[in-house]
């Protein structure tokens, strides 16, 4: 086929100009484009490469917080969703999070801002590292954390926050005594996102008012503070 078509042009020329010597004929119509066409090949596959390095940068920063590399709201609410919508057996609850630095800005107004950068870079590997495969973490904005998947039971559910406060206590995120508190709840029957966060946001502000470095668990169809997305 390849070879048929190269001999169209030979053709159109021969009818443009009956007195070209075949030898022109030949470097027009087949020598040159044999020489061209390899660059010319190369350079639409490079820029396909690029096109599609910039598609997948681009998603990856519509999806992605810059400063700690964790999921951004709006995956969060893509992949809680997602896990939410498992199909799951009875005994399985799904549970979500949401987990603040405690004193953040002590940190920032004595040792800079970029010490808390540090911080929240640190603690973000973290929580990535101890959170179960079902289990999703995201950075919401600020030094606010959310978190969202499925345990065996409310009572793993419990178990898991509690002690993830207490392991953020004893890593010591960056070389700090860096303390988190955190607000959580079990979804409820045909419960949104939006509304399971409201509620742990209203734990997570009873845990800060409690004392800090602790876990609140949601009362059940409790109040709804704020609408979070
Ligand atoms: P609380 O225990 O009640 O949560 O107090 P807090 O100091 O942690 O909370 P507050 O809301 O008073 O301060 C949060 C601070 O977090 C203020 C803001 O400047 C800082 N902050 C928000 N985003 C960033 C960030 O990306 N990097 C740094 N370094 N600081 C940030
Ligand atoms: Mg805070
Ligand atoms: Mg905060």
């Amino acid at each position: 086929m390849a070879v048929l078509l190269t001999f169209i042009p030979v053709w159109i020329w021969l009818q443009i100009d009956p007195v070209i010597s075949k030898r022109d004929i030949y470097i027009s119509c087949i020598v040159l484009p044999l020489l061209i066409s390899p660059s010319c090949s190369i350079g639409i596959q490079r820029a396909h490469l690029k096109v599609r390095h910039l598609a997948d940068r681009n998603e990856y920063l519509a999806n992605h917080d810059e400063l700690t590399g964790l999921p951004n709201r709006r995956a969060f609410f893509a992949r809680a969703g997602a896990l939410m919508d498992l199909p799951r057996p009875s005994t399985q609850v799904f549970a979500c999070a949401i987990a603040d630095i405690d004193d953040f800005k002590s940190i920032n107004d004595t040792a800079g801002h970029e010490a808390g950068d540090l911080v929240l870079k640190a603690l973000s590997t973290v929580l990535a590292e101890i959170a179960p495969e079902d289990v999703t973490v995201a950075r919401l904005g600020g030094e606010e954390f959310a978190m969202a998947g499925l345990f065996a039971s409310e009572a793993a559910a419990r178990i898991w926050f509690e002690a993830l406060v207490r392991e953020v206590a004893c890593r010591r995120p960056d070389g700090r005594k860096v303390t988190i508190s955190l607000g959580w709840c079990i979804a409820e029957a045909e419960e949104n996102m939006s509304a399971q966060l409201s509620r742990a946001d209203h734990a997570l502000y009873q845990a800060k008012h409690g004392g800090k470095n602790r876990a609140v668990r949601a009362v059940s169809g409790g109040p709804r503070m704020i609408a979070v997305a």
